[in-house]
Formats: C-alpha cells, structure tokens, sequence
C-alpha cells in the first residue's frame, strides 16, 4: 500500500471532525427517520430517505475518500452492480462481460439485461484485453477474478476501450480500494461489494458504485431513487464501523494469504495454486504492476470432489460457507455453484486466525 493510500485511510478514519460542534457524538448516528421536517421543500438537506439518508451520506463520505471520487451506496453489492449496468446500458446496445467472473454478474445480464434489447458477450478475463470490442457500450471486468483469480490489465483494457467507444466498469470487490486503483488506471466506474472485506464480519450485505462522471453518478443517484434499492441505516451503519479497521485486517490477510499460498503450492497433495502473488503465477506480472498487496483469496485444487470435501470438513479453522472477506477463513468448492472449474477446486478466504494456527489446520487436514 502506497503512502497516498495509507493517507487516504489516515483521513477516512477522522472524516466527520470537520463538522463536529462541541458536545456531538464522535460516531456517527443510526438515523432510520424516513421523513423529514418539511414546512418547506427549498434547500433541505433531507426530505425523504428513499432520496437520502444521512448514515448512508457518512458511509459516502468515507468510500469517497477512499476511492477519490463521488460514491453512492446499494443494499448489496449486486444492487450496485444493477445499478451501473442500468445507468450504463439500454436497449440495442452492446456489454462486454466476464465469462468467468462473478456468476450472478452473468445471470443478471443472461437472464434481465437480455430481455431488455442489451447485447450480451461473454468474454474470458485473461482475452478481454485483446477482445473485440468495437460496437461496445460497456466492457466490464472483474480483475482477479472471482472465483479462478485471473488478472487482466486494466489500464490496457481502458485505452483500447476508450478507442473503441466504450466506457469501462470494473468489479474490484476482491482488491477494494486500497489494494487497487481502477479509476487511477482509466476505467470509468468501479462498482463492489462491501459485503466482503471493506464490511468484513460476514454481518452485512451492502456495495457502491464509484466515478468521477458526475453525470453517470447523477444517473446511478436517479436509478436508486426510482427503483427504490436504497440500504437500510443499520446496515450503511455497519461498514460504516467496519471499515474502520479494513487497512489492518487486509495488511494481515494478504501476508497470511502469501505464506498459506505459498506453503501449499509445495504441499504434495495439491495442484494448481492460484495467487497473484506467487512469482509462478500467470497473473503475476500484471498484478505487481496493478495491484499493491495480492489479497486474500487463494485458488487451489485436491485430487477430487471427495477429497476436497473431506479437507473443509476436516479442517475446523475454515468455515464451510460462501463469501470472503472476513474475520474468519472460509473456503467451498465453486463447481456447487456451476463455475467452471474442476470438481476438486477450491475457493479459500484467508481470514485473521494467526497464520501458524491456520496453516497447522489445514496441514493436518491436507493429511486426512
Ligand atoms: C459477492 C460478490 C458480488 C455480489 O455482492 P453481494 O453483496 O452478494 O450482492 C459481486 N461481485 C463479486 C466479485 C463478488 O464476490
């Protein structure tokens, strides 16, 4: 992480001081109020939370200052990701989607955007950069991947895009903002979900939508104010909390990620490791160019579907559950969810649990 990030979340953390009056509450409220004091409706700062509400606006605040530009916050990480497609599509024109990206990603342009006139393509993430992309309203990636971690360079992506017409989104939930800068290298949108590490708990589902087009962020503000896919202030209140600590935690997760990735490339019972940060990786040398830490997410295979159920059942520091991102380590197998991988691949988030113990754990159940 760089020193102007490491400054970004030195000022995330003390956001609301510029506003606070003596005697206010450091932290910020959990305001559920759906209305307003409204004896007139000129220049009020609220009228009614389906326009906005102020638990989210702190929320804004702090991503905005991570992310460096405006950013407006959806129940879910998939809320967000609708709600960029929508501001940025519409019928007859043409989206450029990862194949092996986020699969609901996939099913929400197959199964919706589709039947409004949108011309979907698939595209495999390590092609996108070398894609066709002429006729495209929007080249979409998601860099690395979810769930085969593959890596493609976005600042090549942006300027062929760019030359093409195309404005670019990028998923950037398995980075956030402090391992990846994707608006820094050209793309027009990030879109995340901070259901994941910047929320960090596995309490929560909620995402945001980034850009420094005021006039995409008014149709996203416009599209969430319409379709009345607002978050709900508890929730905004939690990764509001949450993220407080997303510096720390990923500073731990990524080097246990590193030394677990590592440990099991040379294990004899696994195949086909897959972390950024690996000098064998394919990925490695776009990551080390793109990315400042290589997160948390590793890539592995066991012989076969048995033997890869046995390790998560066996190993009692991996929770059994989909999601990444928290305090807790989490692996699954993803073929359960129709990914394209092999039957013995797994998914592992690498959580908190001090490293050794983890990977005491794991090799023991890697014996089993
Ligand atoms: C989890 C995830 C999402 C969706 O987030 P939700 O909060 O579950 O809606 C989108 N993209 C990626 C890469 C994810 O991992």
């Amino acid at each position: 992480m760089d020193d102007v990030t490491k400054a970004r979340v030195a000022s995330m953390l003390h956001h609301r001081s510029k506003t606070l009056q003596p005697g206010d509450p450091l932290v910020a409220g959990i305001i559920s109020s759906a209305t307003y004091h409204t004896p007139d409706v000129a220049n009020l700062s609220h009228v009614y939370g389906r326009s906005g509400m102020p638990t989210w606006e702190a929320l804004e605040a702090q991503l905005g200052i991570l992310e460096d530009a405006e950013c407006v916050t959806f129940p879910s990480g998939m809320g967000a990701i609708s709600a960029a497609l929508f501001a940025g599509l519409g019928a007859g024109k043409r989206v450029l989607i990862p194949s092996d990206g986020y699969y609901v990603t996939r099913l929400l342009s197959a199964q919706v955007l589709a039947t409004y006139g949108v011309e979907v393509v698939e595209v495999a993430t390590r092609d996108i950069a070398t894609a066709d992309m002429t006729g495209a309203a929007v080249v979409y990636i998601e860099t690395p991947s979810n769930p085969g971690l593959e890596v493609c360079d976005i600042a090549a992506v942006s300027s062929r895009a760019h030359a093409a017409g195309a404005i670019v989104m990028v998923d950037n939930t398995t980075m956030t903002p402090l391992l990846q800068r994707p608006l820094d290298l050209g793309a027009d949108v990030v879109v995340a979900a901070d259901t994941k590490a910047p929320a960090g708990h596995s309490d929560v589902l909620f995402g945001h939508v980034a850009s420094r087009d005021p006039a995409f962020i008014q149709r996203v503000c416009d599209w969430r104010r319409l379709s009345g896919g607002v978050p709900g202030a508890f929730e905004a209140w939690l990764v509001h909390r949450g993220i407080e600590t997303l510096e720390v935690r990923l500073e731990r997760m990524c080097a246990s990620a590193g030394m677990v990735a590592r440990r099991l490339a040379e294990h004899p019972a696994v195949t086909n490791v897959r972390y950024p940060g690996l000098s064998q990786d394919p990925s490695h040398a776009v990551a080390k160019r793109q990315m400042s830490g290589f997160g948390f997410l590793i890539g592995f295979e066991l012989a076969d579907a048995a033997r890869a159920e046995r390790f998560l059942t066996e190993c009692p520091l991996i929770a059994q559950a989909t999601s990444f991102g928290s305090t807790h380590s989490s692996g699954e197998r993803r073929v359960r969810w129709g990914d394209a991988v092999p039957q013995g691949f797994i998914r592992l988030s690498v959580g908190l649990e001090p490293v050794e113990a983890l990977w005491a754990a794991m090799a023991a159940a890697l014996e089993q």
